[in-house]
């Protein structure tokens, strides 16, 4: 018995060295896909029948939460992290370097390490790690590498790329399903700029956004009928979410829009700034000018300003160590301009995320899903230990609960989930794990073998 158990286990590790606490080939597999912008309420003034159907198949929550601040790139990197911003330090859409005055457009952060790798590990690592193969398909984090190691396959977003091509959208789903199918990826997360752009572009209120949730509507039909063609249907799970919602911009003659020059002398007492950039700004003070520029911004109307050591503990952003000392964010709607109104955004985000209209979506199908589940609303940084218990890995140190989640799992998750990592704050520091080559290979082999011998051992404890 205990030779069998032996030489199953031996078995089921991988030629890489790859550990698999279940045969990797026969766990089911993960597709999260996000569809950036996409407001919890977008599909209910539209026809979306593919959607609804999701709900009768599937779950759907009422909406999520985004974390603080509600950005693309803060938000989906909470996604699959399952950290809080302030721990993954991914605080903008743009890289930058408050002495140097460094800004790295969004697009160009996509394949910049320094950028996104600061210790907590997103799901694809945790995933390959644990003997799983892994691919991020535009992702935003998905192209880089985190302590050395790149995600087994990734396609990164460029410049200048279409957002709204409803054929490119189909052959990515062909292309991803094959992945599944003939190549025996068990992770890939797949995104989509739409309806992000739209929304920015003519706002949320336009036909054109009710136009682009139709065609996302029939690209998730679209997406259920290629799971069927690939006979997926009993092995892949697919969890649908996205990163922040979207709001009307107010503009003049409504509003008074808000001019930060004109509460502060922005030259004079400003060394680093970023405004001009939707809901909420980030400012250095020059040397002891700290105060006088808080006062200053503290009667502003339709914004409040917050120090960093002063943030709502519900923001989970004041250890950050990347946020500058002023944090501002706007009232619904309001731009925060710097020095004149350059702004032509109809729509935008980056606002407070207790605002409806910051809330996001999530649906979830597949053979680990209950049907026709209505889950109350959660925050998205739930999704990470959700993911893991699906993959069926062991998750690291994360801010999410997997309680939250477990009410929508047919016999509440799989039976080897892992223990639910209760919410936790973890230390910021990176781990101290060795730097590796390129690949990361020998780092994987070390892991596997300290994992292999503690299964062995638990197997062993167990008789
Ligand atoms: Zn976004």
């Amino acid at each position: 018995m205990r030779s069998q158990l032996l030489l199953m286990l031996l078995a089921a590790v991988g030629a890489a060295g790859r550990p698999m606490s279940k045969a990797a080939s026969s766990r089911n597999k993960l597709l999260l896909i996000s569809f950036d912008g996409f407001r919890w309420d977008y599909d209910q003034d539209v026809d979306t029948p593919h959607l609804d159907q999701l709900s009768v198949d599937g779950v759907k929550a009422k909406y999520i939460t985004p974390p603080m601040l509600t950005g693309t790139a803060p938000s989906h990197f909470t996604t699959i992290t399952g950290r809080w911003v302030e721990d993954h330090e991914v605080v903008h859409n743009l890289m930058f370097n408050t002495t140097t005055n460094l800004k790295v457009p969004f697009k160009k952060t996509l394949t910049k390490s320094e950028w996104w790798d600061n210790g907590p590990l997103p799901l694809w690592i945790t995933a390959q790690n644990q003997g799983l193969k892994t691919a991020s398909f535009f992702y935003p984090g998905g192209g880089v590498n985190y302590s050395g190691q790149a995600v087994d396959r990734s396609f990164v977003l460029k410049n200048g790329h279409p957002d709204d091509n409803e054929t490119e959208w189909r052959q990515n789903i062909d292309m991803v399903m094959s992945w599944f199918s003939e190549e025996d990826f068990h992770l890939v997360t797949l995104y989509y700029g739409e309806p992000d752009n739209v929304g920015h572009a003519k706002g949320p209120d336009h036909p054109d956004r009710k136009t682009i949730i139709r065609q996302i509507d029939r690209t998730i039909g679209y997406l259920r009928e290629a799971i069927d063609r690939h006979g997926l249907n009993d092995s892949l799970n697919v969890i649908i979410s996205s990163d922040h919602g979207m709001t009307t911009v107010k503009k003049r003659p409504e509003v008074d829009e808000i001019i930060i020059n004109k509460y502060l002398n922005l030259l004079k007492l400003i060394s680093f700034e970023i405004l001009d950039y939707g809901g909420f700004g980030i400012l250095t003070p020059r040397p002891g000018k700290e105060q006088e520029v808080y006062d200053a911004l503290s009667n502003a109307p339709n914004l409040t300003v917050y120090k960093k050591h002063e943030i709502p503990e519900s923001f989970h952003l004041a250890k950050s160590k990347r946020l500058p000392p002023i944090l501002v964010v706007a009232d619904l709607g309001f731009n925060l301009n710097s020095r004149f109104i350059v702004y032509v955004n109809k729509g935008d985000h980056g606002f407070h995320n207790g605002e409806m209209d910051m809330k996001t979506i999530f649906r979830a199908f597949g053979p680990s899903f209950k049907s026709n589940f209505v889950s109350e609303p959660f925050d998205s940084v739930h999704i990470y230990p959700l993911m893991c218990s699906l993959l069926q890995i062991q998750p690291e140190a994360n801010n999410g609960s997997l309680s939250v989640t477990q009410p929508m799992l047919l016999h509440g998750g799989e039976p080897t989930t892992p223990p639910t990592t209760p919410p936790t704050t973890p230390p910021t520091t990176p781990p101290t794990m060795p730097p590796t080559t390129p690949g990361g290979g020998s780092h994987r082999v070390q892991l596997s073998v300290v994992l292999l011998l503690s299964m062995l051992l638990t197997t062993l404890t167990q008789l």
